[in-house]
């Protein structure tokens, strides 16, 4: 350990969220940040935690060990899931800090950067006067619509259509709404204060695709905000999966026409009815083109999804399709037969597709994810949404619209565009480059402050 602390710019203690799709941007996030110099140390719950021997340059602090089983398989509510995890670990966490101050094989914490959901972070980096920085895992975007939402708008049906003030191609429906529940009211309104009482923000997202949505956060938390994203894309060869992949998909992709595949993923969390499973299944049959979907085990409600297709589907798909139960998202969206994605629009899901210029075509189900369609379709212009009610007639017809009509080939240009724009932002010199020169001297700048006064 001694060797992984020594002779480096700070030490800064990471705290990411045990859900997947929140692992994986903050191991990102310490890859870029160890490249740039500094010792990290990674605070884990022993829920979905990573290995330690894949990433020998870390330190690895676990708190909640035994007291988190219980939640290892959480039952879809992701508030309440927060909110537990959140009062469980908020005591561990001062007591590993403490520990880890007296140790000396510990350089001294330059700097706490946690999870926006992982939020007891922020009281317990407060009360040992630490620095802290939070990171956003979801869009700007995500982060405005809770902002500017009137605790009104939840439960008035009638409104939903109306254009939300400030922003008129946003409906009121298309708000990170989630649930009225008292905890997910909660857990919302202390992720926002999280945010909004830290030092400075970073994001998973990029200045190119959102610069007006952080000049607003910036004017209105007066912390600087670092748009870092897509954090994946910084250390390429740097794997951050904690669920098994199945590979074979990929010999199976070489064997498809260029940009010809849709590949169809809702994420770790997303669960559908069974309806809702056929008119999927039906649509993408109908639609002609092949097809790649991710059918996780519990996606109908707990049920496996497979068991639930009907032989007449198989019959009709076997030459054109594959269905697996987890896959290598980003190395498929980043392979050449891909022509679209069809996806829940979960944040890391839409800046990968971003990031790999694959147009999408968007079925939003809860919170963040009806905000991140909303710009797919309607600002970025690089995707087109589906209903909410999912017909097969729909599917196939959209997916057509996507792969034959003047639309989606104009879809596929932007598609493209805007990849480039992504790819010039991580470059020297692009924004996302820039950005991270910036947080690197604004934590050596509080590292110095830390060490002066100590002196
Ligand atoms: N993912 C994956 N393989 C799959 C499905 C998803 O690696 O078969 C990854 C995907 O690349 C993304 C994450 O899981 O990084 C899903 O995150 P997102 O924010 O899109 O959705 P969530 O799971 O939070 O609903």
């Amino acid at each position: 350990m001694e060797r992984k602390q020594k002779e480096r710019k700070g030490h800064l203690v990471l705290v990411p969220c045990p859900l997947p799709s929140h692992m994986s941007p903050m191991l990102h996030l310490a890859k870029l940040l160890h490249s740039q110099g500094f010792s990290i140390t990674i605070i884990h719950t022993q829920l979905n935690s990573p290995n330690e021997s894949h990433y020998p340059e870390f330190s690895f602090e676990s708190i909640g060990g035994s007291m988190l089983e219980s939640y290892s398989a959480f039952d879809g509510d992701v508030m309440l899931f927060l909110s537990k995890l959140n009062m469980k670990c908020e005591t561990p966490f001062h007591e590993c800090l403490v520990k880890m101050q007296l140790r000396c094989q510990y350089t001294p914490i330059s700097c706490i950067i946690y999870d926006a959901v992982m939020y007891f972070s922020a009281a317990v980096a407060d009360d040992l006067k630490l620095f802290r920085i939070v990171l956003r895992t979801s869009s700007a975007a995500n982060y405005i619509g809770l902002s500017i939402l009137d605790e009104s708008d939840f439960v008035s049906e009638p409104r939903m259509e109306e254009p939300v003030a400030g922003f008129p191609f946003l409906r009121i429906k298309d708000m990170p709404l989630f649930s009225t529940q008292k905890h997910t009211r909660e857990v919302l309104t202390c992720i926002y204060n999280g945010t909004r009482t830290a030092s400075a923000i970073i994001w998973n997202s990029l200045w190119c695709l959102e610069h007006a949505l952080f000049e607003k956060i910036k004017n209105e938390t007066l912390v600087p905000v670092f748009p870092l994203g897509p954090l994946q894309k910084h250390c390429s060869s740097f794997s951050t999966n904690v669920l098994s992949e199945e590979q074979g998909c990929i010999a199976w992709l070489d064997k498809q026409a260029p940009s010809s595949v849709v590949y169809v993923s809702f994420g770790s969390v997303v669960t559908m009815t069974e309806d809702e499973l056929l008119e999927m299944a039906w649509g993408l049959a109908n639609s002609g083109q092949p097809f790649l979907w991710v059918v996780r085990a519990c996606v109908v409600n707990g049920s496996d999804g497979v068991e639930m297709l009907p032989r007449e589907f198989h019959e009709a798909t076997r030459s054109r399709c594959r269905i697996a139960s987890w896959l290598p998202q980003q190395k498929i969206l980043a392979h050449t037969s891909i022509g679209c994605f069809l996806t829940h629009n979960g944040w890391n899901s839409t800046i990968e597709s971003i990031a790999e210029g694959v147009p999408m075509l968007c079925w939003p189900r809860v919170g963040d994810q009806r905000v991140n369609a909303r710009f797919v379709s309607h600002v970025w212009r690089v995707g087109l949404q589906l209903e909410d009610r999912l017909l097969r007639e729909d599917v196939e017809s959209a997916i057509q619209t996507l792969f034959i009509d003047e639309e989606g080939i104009e879809i596929h240009k932007r598609a493209k565009e805007l990849k480039k724009k992504v790819d010039i932002s991580l470059r020297q010199g692009g924004a996302s480059s820039e950005f991270l020169s910036r947080l690197v001297k604004y934590i050596s700048l509080q590292e110095t402050m830390i060490r002066l006064s100590n002196a």
